[in-house]
């Protein structure tokens, strides 16, 4: 029989070599239809007396990256319109189909005949928990090579009998590490941890598979043989004593409850190590399918899964433009973001001209460069001739004319109209036609330094973060007069530097920053109060927020807030800004001189490596500090992320974004919005329009007019609407909920 996804080819041994290799796919992903052909496969060798075992490959440079996004909508859809029928005959629905990718690995590990995974590259998600369930496991030696159960991250777990198969393979606490974290591990570590048998050169991988096979390699796992124990003893140990107790509350530090996958890893494993195997399998089940069933399992899926791949493959490319082929991108301004933005430019293979006003501060730049390229050789992440091969693309000069050939300039030097349009000039004077010249500013609108150009319309903003090596975001910045071919060449430059884009119309400081503003001025409004700090530090983080917003501020440096609330009297009135943010900044940057992490104080105090930072006691002297007791920390949270997804409500209001995935997954991606609620939008939806309303109308009433709900959002609220309901991105009712 033929088949579309895999090619099967017997060996004279009688070893069958099964290679998944999707036609159309740059990676192998899990699909019904592979799911259907891999279950055909497994009975057509079992049936035939001539195959004595099986080798898993890939044709691909990848392993497989685990379960395709098709997929998981299409679960999502069935169980959403399940639901509104029967609510829990969908649940037992839903525990069917879930169960079916499980029943099949079940199936391969007890069909008889031994199976080998030889993995080639990388090995996600439920290809590792296929890999698991076959008896023997070869890995290729390579960087490239990474093995991960990254479910976690998207809000569920291994539910393929990975919660049962890691913890019954190695030691409980590194399982709980690596399946409560995500993390991904090399096969010299899967190997350590008694994961894989064997890590090989790649060009004989599947020939040691193979071996495996002829070496008698028995096809019963370890867990189906009488007498098996648990690695550590299991659950009744005196090490098990030590672990267990310790486990919920580790976790619940590093996540304050929002992630109940997380929790459901450690249910899985504690009840499943007290049950013989296929009851574990039962127990990951049920709890998968509850997750599956929650609130965060879909928004984090949504967003951090579904919208993220779809922005990063080009949902909001303009049609029509052809791909654009980067021979040369410029970069103009060698400073902080300037030589950053030309590394990671020239990590993705683009040869690079760095301009500065002379050749020294242009070489400054470059030197910089090799500094992060020297830190990532020291962390292992790149080999000097690597790290060298990146250099090399890196040309400083002060020459405008070497961008005569560019396909793309950037241009990142000060903060300064006057300084932008004299830049803006003389690339312009340079630059091929057809050329795209775009502006990393963070608070200049696009469409007033778009006004300095003769091409307006290749004119565009690309918002990078720092940093710059790190932040997966950047936005992409509309001017008035940005023509769909400047869009085109932006996204296509993101998509090569491998970011995820969202795509931005122009406004003062665009979407993300905007945010981010409310977030540190709400956590102004609560010192004011005489809100402890450390309680308001400590209230973001169990909302969910990575660093609390006075943290935050000392990373963005006060001194830059006291600028931009300066700059926003300046241009907008005094009313813009409320006077008591101005005095506590002006206090702390022109009385205290606390400028935030730049000159060790802000904040927050910065001793001397390696003493950690803390909250400065100065700050509790500048208000009447309240009890805690006085202080209701749920109050808190609720402040920060309404004060932050009303932001994000307005932008959308105002028309400055214009699709949902982009607002929930800027907020993500750009300020670490709490993941748990698939985005600030997300956020809104989740608990419904018409309760955020309410919840608003509260906080109003309580903490100021600035939670005042806005009109769309009571019309929303009204009409019972979604933002993904409203402002469908798919232009059909699709997942939205
Ligand atoms: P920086 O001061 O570190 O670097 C600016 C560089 O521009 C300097 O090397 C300077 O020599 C060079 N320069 C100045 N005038 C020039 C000219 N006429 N021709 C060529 N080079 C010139 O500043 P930065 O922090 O890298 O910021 C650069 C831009 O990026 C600004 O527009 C800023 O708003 C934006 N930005 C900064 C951040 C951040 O976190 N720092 C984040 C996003 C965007």
């Amino acid at each position: 029989m033929a088949y579309k996804n895999f090619t099967l080819e017997t060996d004279a041994d009688g070893i069958a070599l099964v290679t998944w290799d999707m036609p159309d796919k740059s990676m192998n992903v899990f699909t019904a239809e592979v799911m259907d052909e891999l279950a055909a496969i497994l009975e057509a060798t079992v049936a035939d007396a001539a195959v004595k075992g099986v080798v898993f490959t890939s044709g691909k440079s990848t392993f497989s990256g685990g379960a395709d996004l098709s997929m998981i909508k299409s679960m999502f859809s069935f169980y959403n319109e399940e639901k509104q029928k029967d609510a829990d005959a969908a649940a037992g629905k839903l525990f069917e189909l879930v169960g079916r990718m499980s029943g099949l690995y079940r199936r391969i590990e007890t069909c008889g005949k031994p199976w080998v995974a030889a993995i080639n590259g990388t090995c996600m998600g439920g290809a590792l928990e296929l890999s698991l369930a076959c008896h023997g496991r070869v890995v290729a030696d390579g960087k490239n090579v990474k093995l991960a159960l990254p479910e976690v991250k998207v809000g569920i777990f291994p539910g393929a009998g990975g919660t049962q198969r890691v913890a019954r393979l190695t030691d409980a606490q590194s399982a709980l590490q690596m399946m409560t974290t995500g993390q991904s591990l090399t096969g010299a570590r899967a190997k350590a941890m008694n994961l894989v048998h064997q890590v090989v050169p790649a060009a004989e991988l599947v020939m040691a598979a193979k071996q495996m096979i002829k070496d008698g390699l028995k096809p019963v796992a370890p867990w189906d043989e009488r007498g098996f124990k648990v690695p550590g003893g299991g659950i009744w140990t005196p090490a098990a004593a030590q672990l267990w107790p310790a486990a919920p509350a580790i976790l619940r530090r590093e996540s304050a409850g929002n992630y109940p996958a997380a929790l459901a890893i450690l249910k899985c494993v504690y009840e499943g190590l007290q049950v013989p195997f296929d009851t574990g399998l039962r127990i990951e089940q049920r709890y998968f399918t509850e997750i599956l069933r929650g609130r965060p399992a879909f928004a984090m899926i949504r967003s951090l899964f579904i919208s993220m791949q779809e922005l990063g493959k080009g949902a909001r490319r303009p049609a029509g433009q052809p791909k654009t082929e980067f021979t040369k991108v410029g970069v103009v301004g060698a400073g902080f973001m300037g030589a950053a933005v030309a590394y990671v430019t020239a990590a993705a293979g683009i040869p690079v001209v760095l301009v500065d006003r002379d050749q020294e501060a242009a070489d400054k730049g470059k030197g910089h460069c090799e500094e992060t390229a020297k830190a990532a050789i020291g962390k292992g992440k790149m080999t000097p001739d690597e790290a060298k091969a990146l250099l090399d693309l890196i040309t400083p000069t002060p020459d405008y004319s070497a961008l005569s050939d560019a396909t793309l300039v950037i241009e990142a030097v000060f903060e300064d109209r006057d300084v932008k349009k004299a830049v803006i000039e003389k690339v312009e004077a340079v630059l091929p036609q057809g050329a795209i010249f775009a502006s990393n500013t963070s608070t200049l609108p696009i469409t007033g330094l778009a006004k300095n150009a003769k091409r307006p319309n290749d004119f565009i903003g690309i918002h990078f973060f720092s940093p710059v090596e790190k932040m997966m975001l950047t936005e992409v910045i509309l001017g008035k007069e940005t023509g769909d071919r400047a869009l085109a060449v932006a996204l296509d430059y993101v998509a090569k530097i491998k970011k995820t884009p969202i795509v931005v119309n122009d406004t003062r400081g665009f979407y993300v920053n905007r945010c981010v503003l409310r977030y540190m001025a709400e956590s102004y409004n609560m010192l004011i109060e005489g809100v402890p700090p450390v309680m308001i530090e400590n209230a973001a983080k169990f909302a969910g927020m990575p660093v609390g917003p006075l943290a935050l501020n000392d990373e963005v440096a006060i001194d830059l807030s006291l600028k931009i609330l300066k700059a926003t009297v300046a241009d907008l009135g005094e009313k813009a800004i409320d006077p008591r943010h101005l005095e506590l900044v002006s206090r702390l940057v022109e009385q205290e001189g606390r400028l935030g992490r730049k000159n060790a104080k802000g904040f927050y105090d910065y001793p001397p490596k390696p003493a950690k930072k803390s909250l400065w006691p100065g700050l509790k002297s500048f208000y009447p500090q309240k009890k805690a007791d006085d202080v209701d920390m749920d109050v808190l949270k609720e402040r920060f992320l309404a004060t932050i997804a009303l932001e994000a409500a307005r932008t959308m209001e105002e028309g400055i974004v214009t699709d949902p995935r982009e607002a929930d997954v800027g907020s993500i991606l750009g300020f670490g919005f709490a993941p748990y609620t698939g985005g600030a939008l997300s956020y809104i939806d989740g608990m419904g329009v018409k309760t955020f309303v309410a919840l608003c109308e509260k906080l109003a009433k309580d903490y100021g007019p600035h939670f005042r709900p806005t009109p769309l959002l009571k019309e929303m609220a009204e009409k019972g609407e979604t933002f993904y309901g409203r402002f469908d991105p798919y232009g059909e009712k699709d997942i939205a909920a």
